[in-house]
């Protein structure tokens, strides 16, 4: 047997113990009685024990080590690469500081829930103080160059440092706020109309109808409701979506086209690479680009609804009587709010740079756990013109860092960042994509991601790609201008 094959055949193992845990969490959301849940932890623990085994096993190191050895081709040097990075992260963290992390963070999400319910913060900090701890020692395990928070965005977003980001948010920050500020000073959008009793049946019919239209393929796929909308995959055939239907009829929608993004990245890897390391979205920060992609630079489009909004009208007849332009400005109102979650597309990123921002100072020493209310308040002032009138909506909404999961918030906004630089890219290739949308065909601009982006799999490094698609590293100019022409027509500014 090649290398090759004795790294995939031992890989193929670990990722069918992965799925079996994907497929009971993807259950548990969906479809489960509230009464199996201490079963299913067991269950989803014990396969990612045995799943970690394998991967740390000297057999695997071996496979590993002899196909770095041999390898000769880009899908044998690339297959070598992604192994690596998994095993260093699956071995680089002693594994009692890995049973610690998880049995605090048990603790902490409990503290947490409490602390938010009692709007008191001393409670949580304690705990988050710890977490901090730990996530340095993590850092410290797993190596870094210049700054400890570089080891911890490194997890989810290849390459990426806390001076990338910094240099990259820097840029963008400033633009952001003011473009804010200017819409603050127009007429607020009245967005009520999108608020009332809808039919759940009328919004999985009009949902499973959008994300069939731009290309998500249901014979390889399915959407299904969850309290809290995600995406995952047992296998290039086989992606699930989930949505929610709420009072807010724009929230399905919305929430179906994002996941749908991620869905059609997953559905793109090319089908001889299924069960082995190639196959899937190559970085949280990448997949969102997609997600962003299609959920707003082409769902929340003119053109986008000049094709569905009749569609639309007929599957909820309350809008009969309302104009497609109060339509569009409805589902783009921009408002600075305290909530991530609830941001829209301008605001967002300035919820993610405060995240980061503080969450990089904890990390290197520059912020204390006890300071992080005020320093929270004063930065959501600074940016975004409003001060948090309580913990609980303030420094305290995101379960992130009950988690220990810092260095995760920024892919977000690189996620935000990149789609524009795609899309740009985009446009350039393909011409009048506006026209194509007006008209319903999403095959070209489909085909362009797919070809570009998604049948390449994890083959190169997320910098890697983001230079191959656009010709450049990752820049802040397309998003700026982009978002400033967009809300510029929409507030007249
Ligand atoms: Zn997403």
């Amino acid at each position: 047997m090649s290398a090759l094959a004795d790294l995939q055949a031992k890989y193929a193992d670990i990722n069918a113990l992965h799925n079996a845990a994907a497929i009971m969490e993807w259950d548990q959301q969906v479809l489960m009685p509230h009464g199996g849940a201490p079963a299913r932890a067991a269950h989803v623990g014990s396969l990612t024990r045995m799943a970690h085994e394998g991967m740390t096993s000297d057999a695997m190191a071996a496979a590993i080590a002899a196909l770095e050895g041999s390898a000769s081709s880009d899908v044998e040097s690339a297959t070598a690469r992604v192994m690596r990075r998994h095993y260093d992260q699956s071995t680089k963290i002693p594994a009692k500081l890995v049973e610690e992390k998880s049995r605090l963070s048990s603790e902490a999400h409990e503290t947490w829930v409490e602390a938010r319910k009692e709007n008191d913060f001393s409670k949580f900090a304690r705990v988050l103080n710890r977490m901090v701890e730990i996530c340095r020692e993590e850092a410290d395990a797993l190596g870094y160059e210049e700054s400890p928070y570089d080891a911890l965005v490194d997890q989810y977003e290849e390459g990426a440092t806390a001076a990338d980001c910094k240099a990259l948010f820097d840029q963008i920050q400033p633009g952001l706020s003011e473009l804010v500020a200017q819409i603050g000073e127009k007429p607020e959008t009245d967005d009520s109309i999108l608020t009332g009793e809808w039919n759940d049946a009328d919004q999985k019919q009009f949902t499973e109808m959008l994300v069939k239209a731009i290309g998500f393929d249901m014979e390889r796929g399915r959407q299904d409701t969850a309290p809290h909308p995600f995406c995952t995959n047992f296998s290039i055939g086989d992606v699930r979506l989930t949505t929610r239907f709420l009072k807010e009829v724009d929230s399905a929608i919305f929430g179906s086209l994002h996941e749908a993004g991620h869905g059609m990245y997953e559905q793109g890897s090319p089908m001889e690479w299924d069960r082995t390391p190639l196959a899937g979205g190559v970085s949280l920060g990448v997949h969102e680009s997609q997600s962003r992609l299609w959920e707003n630079i082409v769902g929340r489009s003119r053109a986008f609804w000049t094709r569905f909004y009749p569609d639309f009208q007929r599957q909820f007849p309350t809008f009969a009587n309302v104009s497609l332009d109060d339509f569009h400005r409805a589902v783009n109102k921009v408002k600075p709010s305290l909530i991530r979650v609830e941001a829209d597309e301008v605001t967002y990123c300035l919820h993610i740079i405060i995240r980061f921002e503080l969450e990089k100072a904890m990390i290197e020493g520059d912020l204390k756990t006890a300071d992080v209310p005020e320093a929270w308040n004063a930065k959501y002032e600074q940016y975004l013109g409003v001060r948090p009138e309580s913990d609980a909506n303030g420094c305290l909404q995101d379960v992130h860092w009950s988690a220990g999961l810092h260095g995760y918030f920024p892919t977000y906004a690189i996620g935000s960042v990149l789609s524009f630089q795609i899309w740009e890219t985009l446009k350039a290739d393909l011409g009048d994509v506006d026209a194509q949308m007006e008209s319903g065909d999403f095959s070209k601009i489909l085909g362009w991601l797919q070809e570009k982006i998604y049948s390449k799999g994890q083959m190169l490094t997320p910098k890697e790609l983001v230079r191959s698609v656009t010709g450049e590293d990752l820049k802040p100019e397309p998003f700026l201008n982009g978002l400033r022409a967009k809300y510029g027509e929409l507030y007249s500014l």
